[in-house]
């Protein structure tokens, strides 16, 4: 497959609006928690499952937890689209996030990371001292997505092994490099984890006191899976994941 074609769905995923900076806006935080409210359109069927997934790799490290949205103005929408996208940070009022065939668990966490308000990590405005954008093997017209955007670094390292940083053939046009790493052998672009630097960046811009290691989600996996065998009927109501 041709990696535009390949990453063109799950990377360019970033959907933006003007007139706002985004990365300002954080989801709201009482007593150190952060519950951001998500709905998932039934029709995403069993893709239901990878979106809870991805909500536990974030909520069992950090103090940012997903549940079920009531009447609360602000909330995710998990639905149907042609790729992984999100909007950066919380926008206000329904939300939407986009969930393709394609997209893994991981990758919904980096959408979801997305909108708690986090940018690309090679995007950052010291990037220049880690890596190399080899601009002569990106595709043409996709150039935007290896701008430098100033969205918060916290103070943190830079992390090559970010679930934010793109891998090193993204958006290429011949299969050569479009990213380099300035170290040697580093990987970038997993998609499978929060880096400990991830963990620890969630936890910084969310203020999050304690010691989430300790795994304080609470997922009710019985009537979940139980509600995976049937159609839509499986109750939400005692996931604080
Ligand atoms: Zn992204």
């Amino acid at each position: 497959m041709n990696p535009d074609e390949e990453y063109g769905v799950q990377e360019g995923d970033m959907m933006l609006q003007r007139d706002r900076n985004a990365a300002s806006d954080v989801w709201p935080e009482v007593d150190g928690q952060v519950f951001v409210p998500y709905e998932i359109n039934p029709e995403l069927g069993k893709r239901a499952s990878l979106i809870t997934q991805a909500f536990k790799m974030i909520s069992e490290k950090t103090c940012v937890k997903f549940r079920l949205h009531t009447d609360e103005a602000d909330y995710l929408h998990f639905k149907e689209g042609p790729g992984c996208a999100s909007l950066v940070g919380l926008t206000g009022g329904e939300q939407p996030l986009l969930i393709s065939k394609s997209c893994t668990a991981g990758n919904i966490c980096h959408e979801i990371l997305h909108a708690l308000g986090f940018y690309h990590e090679h995007s950052r405005k010291d990037r220049n001292e880690y890596i190399t954008i080899q601009y002569d093997n990106i595709s043409p017209g996709r150039e935007d997505n290896f701008e430098v955007r100033y969205g918060k670094t916290l103070g943190m390292a830079y992390d090559r092994g970010s679930i934010m940083h793109y891998g090193e053939d993204y958006f290429s046009r011949n299969g050569k490099p479009t990213i380099v790493t300035k170290d040697g052998n580093v990987k970038i672009g997993q998609r499978t984890h929060l880096s400990d630097l991830d963990v620890e960046r969630i936890r910084k811009l969310y203020h999050c006191k304690g010691n989430e290691e300790e795994g304080t989600a609470q997922v009710d996996y019985g009537d979940y899976e139980m509600g995976l065998e049937g159609l839509w009927g499986f109750k939400f109501s005692t996931m604080a994941l």
